[in-house]
Formats: C-alpha cells, sequence, structure tokens
C-alpha cells in the first residue's frame, strides 16, 4: 500500500487520535497514490498509525478510516453505516419523529460524508476525494437500511472545489422522487426540499431546541431570525404564540416556510424577506420589542483564522436582540462556528447583555440532537452550541 510519511513530531495529533493530517505534517509520499486513494500513514520512525484517505489537492492531505488494521472495502462502508444507524436506533431519535442524521462525518468515522434520512428517503453528501472514491459502496450501504427507497445525492458543497472535485447531484439508488418529501418532527410537518434546500434541504441538529421554543410560546410576541423554511417561527405559531415575525434573507426558504404553515394548519406568521443586521436596527428604531428573539444564524467562522469577526457579528445580532427583549422574555441564541469556541460564545453573548443594559441569565445550554454525535479531539467538528436566555423581569 502507498504510504504518507510524517515529519517527524507530527505523530502527535493522529495519536490524540485527531483525524486529519495536514499536507505540512508529511515527510515524504511514497508511491503513487491516486485521489481518495486508502493509504498508510506513518510515523518518521516508521510505526503505522492509521489508514487513510489521500486527499491530493487539498490541504488536509488525508483522513483517517481507521486506527486499526482494518481492511478498507465495500463491507467497511456497509458495517459504518450500520453503525452509525445502530446508535440513532438505540437512542430512539425514530420517537421524534421520521427524519434524521445518520451518518455525521468524521464523529460516525467517516470523513466526508454526511446523511440525512427524509422518511424513506436518504440524501447524501460526499464532500472529499476518499468517500468519492467509495460513493457506490457508501449508497449501497444507505440504500440497504430498512425503510429506504431512494438515495438521493446532493454533492454540491462548495467545499468539494477544494479536492477537486465537481458537483453532482441527483437520484443515486432507488425510485425516483415522487415530490419533495414531507417530513414529521415533534408532530409537526415541513416539507423539504432536498433537490434545492440549503445542505440536504432541512437543519435536523435544532430539532429538540425548536420543540423547546414551542414549549415556552404560548401567549408571546416572537422574533424568528434565519428562519430559513420557518422551523422556529412554525414551533412557536403550533405552540400558540401570540405574534411571530420570522425573518430570512432568500424568499424562496420563506416561501417554503409559509407553505409549512398552511401544511399544519396553523395561522400564517409575517415573513419578512431582509438581511438581519439591517432589520434588527430598523425594529429596534421602530420601538418593537419581543418576549422571545431566536437568532440561529448560518456559520460566521468556518476556521478560528474567522474567530474575529464572526465574534463582532455574533455580538451585534444579540446586543440587538437583548435591547428588543421585554423583562423576563427569553433569548435563543446559537453558533455554528468551529471557530468559536463554547467558551468564547458565552462571553460574547454575555457581552451583549452588558452593553444592552440588561440583566440576564443563561437558563440552560441548548445542543444540537443526539443524532449529531461530535468525535472527542477534533475541534474542527462543526457542532451547534446555545444558550437559553432569559432578562430579569
Ligand atoms: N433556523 C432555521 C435554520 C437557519 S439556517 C431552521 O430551524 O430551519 C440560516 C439561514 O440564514 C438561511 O436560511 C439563510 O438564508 C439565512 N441568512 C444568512 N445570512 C442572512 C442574513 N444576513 N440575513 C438574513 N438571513 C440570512
Amino acid at each position: 500500500m502507498n504510504k504518507l510519511i510524517l515529519n517527524a513530531g507530527r505523530e502527535k495529533s493522529l495519536k490524540r487520535r485527531h483525524p486529519w493530517v495536514f499536507s505540512g505534517a508529511i515527510a515524504q509520499v511514497e508511491g503513487e497514490p491516486a485521489s481518495g486513494e486508502t493509504v498508510e500513514v506513518r510515523s518518521s520512525a516508521g510505526e503505522l498509525l492509521a489508514l487513510a484517505a489521500y486527499s491530493p489537492r487539498s490541504q488536509i492531505r488525508a483522513r483517517v478510516w481507521t486506527w486499526g488494521d482494518v481492511e478498507i472495502d465495500a463491507s467497511f462502508f456497509a458495517k459504518r453505516i450500520e453503525d452509525a444507524a445502530s446508535v440513532r436506533a438505540a437512542l430512539r431519535i425514530d420517537k421524534a419523529g421520521d427524519a434524521m442524521r445518520v451518518v455525521h462525518g468524521e464523529s460516525d468515522g467517516l470523513p466526508g460524508v454526511v446523511a440525512d434520512r427524509y422518511g424513506e428517503t436518504a440524501v447524501m453528501q460526499i464532500l472529499s476525494a476518499g468517500p468519492e472514491r467509495w460513493r457506490e459502496a457508501i449508497a449501497d450501504g444507505l440504500s440497504a437500511l430498512p425503510g429506504i427507497a431512494r438515495v438521493w445525492e446532493r454533492s454540491d458543497a462548495d467545499v468539494r472545489e477544494l479536492e477537486g472535485l465537481e458537483p453532482r447531484s441527483g437520484l443515486a439508488r432507488g425510485s425516483p422522487l415522487p415530490g419533495a418529501p414531507v417530513i414529521h418532527e415533534h408532530g409537526l410537518k415541513f416539507k423539504v426540499e432536498i433537490d434545492a434546500g440549503h445542505k440536504t434541504g432541512f437543519y435536523l441538529d435544532q430539532r429538540d431546541n425548536r420543540l423547546l421554543l414551542r414549549k415556552l410560546a404560548a401567549g408571546k410576541d416572537v422574533l424568528d431570525c434565519f428562519s430559513y423554511t420557518g422551523g422556529f417561527a412554525i414551533n412557536a405559531l403550533s405552540g400558540g404564540a401570540k405574534s411571530v415575525l420570522a425573518i430570512d434573507s432568500s424568499a424562496l426558504a420563506l416561501d417554503r416556510a409559509r407553505e409549512n404553515a398552511k401544511l399544519n394548519g396553523l395561522p400564517d406568521a409575517e415573513w419578512l424577506e431582509a438581511d438581519v443586521f439591517k432589520s434588527l436596527r430598523l425594529l429596534r428604531d421602530q420601538g418593537r420589542s419581543f418576549d422571545a428573539i431566536v437568532l440561529d444564524p448560518p456559520k460566521f467562522a468556518p476556521t478560528a483564522a474567522h474567530a474575529e469577526r464572526a465574534s463582532r457579528a455574533y455580538k451585534d445580532i444579540n446586543l440587538f436582540a437583548f435591547k428588543m427583549l421585554r423583562p423576563g422574555g427569553f433569548l435563543m441564541t446559537f453558533s455554528c462556528s468551529g471557530g468559536v469556541s463554547a467558551e468564547l460564545f458565552q462571553k460574547i453573548v454575555a457581552g451583549a447583555a452588558l452593553d444592552a443594559g440588561v440583566d440576564a441569565r443563561i437558563e440552560t445550554w441548548l445542543h444540537a440532537a443526539a443524532d449529531h454525535p461530535v468525535a472527542l479531539n477534533f475541534p474542527e467538528g462543526e457542532y451547534l452550541k446555545g444558550l437559553l436566555c432569559r432578562v430579569s423581569s
């Protein structure tokens, strides 16, 4: 097998089970591995550390498949996918509805692979050279899961460019899609645009936080910022909110949100197509106030290098949210930036409350739902962190 020999001392992060090998760590490539081919990763002393997928075009030159001596073949992928599905089954994710993340990249031992299940449709995203090479095996593994009628591919994320891969999407396995799947989440219905929506179509990680908003929304005036297809807004409506204002910059997403409200027989929210940064200022200038505000922005800091600019953006929106909360009001605020730690995020939110001149406390930390595991020793993992804050009454 072809080999990557590391520079002296660069075996340390692999020994801590960090699953990436950066180009700068490599002293020598033995052989001529093709894009995505499995290579041995060895220390400068020749110790076998891992088997990994080779990405010749990316700065992340290899991603670990296994720390042990397991053969990387089609059955390896079948087994990893089965394992991932069986953990979700053990955690009874199905109790919350018929949509879940079945494969969560590195955290499920499958770097570069994401798969979400929407009813009987699995949506697969292949993001790097390794899984691109094993695409057929991965599609087979997903289509073999109980209850799956088709595998739809959405390998069109920008990160593929860094790997020199072309975008690809469409039906990969099974019967044609009869229409956009309608999923059930804690008893509510959502239509998921798997061919045109963001990522695989829906943000499943927020499932339980949306339910939490539903629980506390009764009689409240709610503002849902970065609403996408209305996940939080529709939960607020369903929880008996007095009014809901939802803001997103995507007209298409808001159209879907409107449809989703109808699908659930709920009254309509006020859907505002606008930039949240501008809208928050405008609403504040108009003297508007709310009993609950949700801030669920896209990732502002993909890596730690963007942390400073991202911190300013988080500070800005949280500041305006605190300024518009009534006494006793709730703020649900999130970050999914890999480059902003939970600790830093808490500091930013605390600073925003201080500058807004409000006294607030954290009621609880918020997390991604349990079908979104987090690999240990992998700070690059994009995981959702959030706070439920309450302004004193
Ligand atoms: N809360 C949603 C998911 C939000 S995803 C849910 O539960 O499903 C982030 C959303 O932010 C996307 O829909 C994107 O269109 C929107 N967005 C990104 N930047 C924005 C901006 N500056 N102003 C308004 N919306 C923005």
